[in-house]
């Protein structure tokens, strides 16, 4: 997550002006310090900045040699048990991993974050890129900065996809997922347990109206849109899928090439039409859920699967408890091969080895 103030309403505007003024309001620097090529690296203790000035040391020329326009100046970055501008509460706090502020050039990320330099390569991504990339409208500088610490820290990268595409697919009308049940060894009494399928619907309320069109126009990733977590994670899911699409199939450079020819137009922003087309989109909710689905692979079906574990776990405990099975034989995944796959998509993966799974599938067996 990101939260940047850029674009900050007038009301807190003029709460930064009167703070930095003041220059009292602020949150206290962490006490111990490293300096590295321009940027200063604040946390508790030298061993935690340390750590942070290693990654950084690989992420900027990398991010630099990767997105052209991408400079790295003046940056401070800061180390804080959650990331907080100003001493005191603020709704520019809000509970993200990592945090842009523009007017300060400074980033404030988490302590203790598990995917510490994916968070850091998104906020660096936020500082380092230079004008026209500020014609991208809406929400999808956020989706720009996620395509890019994927590609830049891979290990945390199908994780990050899982989270953002069904993000995206379940503001388009949800996820429908098939389960395949099949017997291991067919006994004398199998013939009555054959394979078994059914399909589980993953599926939100609509949290906001079309918000495919709306990721156009409003800016997710800033304090001042007062987004619940929920309508942000559809934002930032359907920006990401629309900057992914792009950079997959035109690279950064393309993505660049549209805001440039945007500010030589006078525009001050990309034409929705331009990013639809380099994207491989159209204006309807189905293309955009046809997309998302189709870019689930079986590493980002997993980790979907352990996000909403729910659904088909029911579903599974319901089948077992119909086949009969006394209690001593609960260890389904030594019985049972049990696969499932996406309705509208090609990734499948089998349940039977996933834990958080095998844990949700015992509760609803108790209930
Ligand atoms: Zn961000």
């Amino acid at each position: 997550m990101d939260l940047s103030f850029k674009h900050i309403s007038a009301r807190h505007a003029r709460a930064a002006f009167f703070c930095a003024l003041l220059g009292a309001c602020q949150a206290t620097a962490p006490k111990a310090s490293m300096v590295s090529a321009g940027t200063t690296v604040r946390g508790d203790t030298l061993r935690e900045a340390g750590e942070v000035v290693r990654a950084l040391a690989r992420l900027q020329p990398e991010l630099e040699a990767l997105v052209p326009g991408a400079a790295l100046g003046e940056l401070e970055i800061w180390i804080q048990d959650q990331p907080h501008v100003y001493a005191f509460p603020s709704d520019m706090d809000y509970d993200a991993e990592g945090l842009y502020a523009p007017d300060l050039k400074r980033i404030l990320l988490a302590r203790g974050t598990r995917d510490m330099e994916r968070v850091l390569a998104h906020e660096l991504t936020h500082a380092a890129l230079q004008s026209p990339w500020d014609c991208l409208p809406g929400t999808l500088e956020e989706g720009l900065c996620d395509c890019v610490s994927a590609y830049l820290v891979p290990a945390g990268a199908a994780r990050l996809r899982a989270g953002r595409l069904s993000g995206a697919a379940l503001a388009c009308g949800g996820i429908q997922l098939a389960l395949r049940v099949t017997p291991m060894s067919k006994g004398p009494n199998d013939e009555a347990n054959g394979a078994w399928e059914t399909q589980i619907l993953l599926s939100n309320p609509p949290i906001v109206p079309a918000a495919h069109e709306a990721v156009f126009s409003v800016s997710a990733g800033l304090s001042s849109s007062k987004l619940s977590t929920d309508s942000k994670r559809a934002f930032y899911g359907l920006s990401f899928l629309a900057m992914d699409r792009i950079v997959k199939r035109s690279g950064f450079a393309f993505a660049f090439e549209l805001c440039q020819r945007a500010k030589e137009s006078g525009l001050d922003t990309v034409p929705e039409s331009w990013i639809l087309e380099a994207a491989g989109l159209d204006r309807t909710e189905a293309s955009w859920r046809h997309a998302a689905i189709e870019a689930f692979g079986e590493e980002e079906l997993t980790h979907l699967i352990c996000m909403y574990p729910s659904g088909l776990a029911g579903a599974l405990a319901n089948h077992i408890a119909s086949r009969g099975t006394s209690p001593e034989h609960e260890r389904w995944w030594e019985e049972l091969s049990v696969e499932c796959f996406l309705v509208e998509g090609t990734a499948s993966t089998s349940l039977n080895n996933l834990w958080p799974l095998r844990v949700a599938v015992a509760q609803h067996l108790r209930r």
